[in-house]
């Protein structure tokens, strides 16, 4: 059943009602558990990081079961009745909703169809039932977590409480022949460490399994001709969905000296650490940045502007290049500038305005 349109209107509807200004970022799930900091009861909004530690270091109900398997969801508790969804066992998060008397629980989650499945209900919210025995909480490491946003396809990393850095990313890039390119929304434990694998020519470094076949790993390369390793045609496209599921993770280092190869080296083998992964929603929408928020330039030498002052891709004998404020880009001076690809500066006041135009729910009178 498909409730991701009809939750996203009612939230709208009551949020307006309320307010009459505008929307709220909407939360993942649609119901709720009575559980602190649920992941699917938090709004998608990374400009409060301290709730959303909170809740990458909760503990999640997974099904019990191999991280290569998918279980049914079912319209009634019921193995006759219709099936509503396809969970994966050990790695994916439901949320459970209901705990009921004869042996059956009511779950939602985002549905984790593969290539090969019967069902083939590719990353729509779903609700349904499954036998309560086959439900299981398991702890969450936490020292690290990570957030995953499909909206802007950015990924956060956070240490022990604090919001260390932003890298790019990208997600699947689905089509109406591989629909089960998409990458799931939904809460998920870093399950195998799998590192180095070869994938259609390209070869993936640092391989971590969080779903099935879906990997965080490498931006991937091409061996070209003498042997070399390159990265352009995967690299220039981060930031941007491209992958056929997985998600390819930021080479370059941010200022905080962070790419997924830090990544690697830092949580190797720290299963179950926490990874989100937030929907391209309706009714999502950016917060604005503060006007003051600094931002850096190199005027007639970078055509990016910085978030940091010791940018990997100025060459150091420029620093501390030049400050100016966020406001200040729109200044014509500023104007071409492009956010940089390795610092990941916020984006641009124009470019936040056009998501959020583009996410805004049309409301009818
Ligand atoms: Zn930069």
């Amino acid at each position: 059943m498909r409730i991701r349109w009809l939750t996203a209107f009612f939230l709208a509807a009551s949020v307006l009602l309320f307010t009459g200004a505008a929307l709220a970022n909407p939360t993942p799930g649609t119901g709720t558990c009575g559980k602190p900091y649920c992941y699917w009861e938090t709004p998608m909004d990374i400009s409060d990081p301290e709730t959303i530690w909170n809740v990458l270091i909760q503990p999640m109900t997974v099904v019990d079961g191999h991280e290569r398997t998918q279980v049914l969801l079912y319209q009634e508790p019921d193995e006759e009745s219709q099936p509503v969804g396809e969970v994966t066992c050990h790695s994916q998060g439901v949320h459970v909703l209901e705990t009921l008397e004869n042996g059956w629980s009511l779950v939602e989650c985002y549905s984790s169809s593969n290539g090969v499945s019967q069902l083939e209900i590719f990353n729509d919210l779903v609700r349904g039932y499954i036998p309560t025995e086959q439900l299981k909480e398991k702890e969450t490491k936490t020292k690290f977590g990570l957030v995953v946003d499909k909206l802007t396809q950015r990924m956060y990393v956070f240490q022990e409480g604090k919001l260390l850095t932003t890298l790019r990313v990208s997600t699947g890039k689905p089509n109406e022949r591989d629909p089960q390119r998409e990458t799931n929304a939904g809460e998920f434990h870093l399950v195998s460490f799998i590192g180095d694998f070869v994938s259609d020519n390209t070869i993936c470094e640092h391989g971590i399994r969080f779903n099935d076949g879906d990997l965080l790993h490498n931006v991937p390369y091409v061996l070209g001709e003498n042997g070399k390793k390159e990265y352009w045609n995967f690299e220039r496209r981060l930031g941007q969905r491209a992958s056929a599921g997985c998600i390819r993770v930021q080479r370059w280092r941010t200022p905080e000296g962070i790419n997924m190869q830090w990544l690697w080296n830092r949580m190797f083998n720290m299963k179950q650490t926490k990874l989100l992964i937030w929907e391209d929603a309706p009714s999502r929408q950016l917060v604005a940045v503060p006007e003051d928020t600094p931002v850096y330039v190199l005027p007639g030498l970078s055509n990016a502007y910085h978030k940091k002052d010791n940018c990997f891709d100025i060459d150091q004998c420029y620093f501390p290049l030049q400050q100016i404020t966020y406001a200040q880009l729109d200044e014509e001076e500023f104007s071409h500038l492009k956010d940089c690809s390795y610092c990941n500066p916020p984006l641009r006041r124009e470019q936040i305005e056009e998501i959020n135009r583009q996410y805004a729910l049309e409301t009818e009178e």
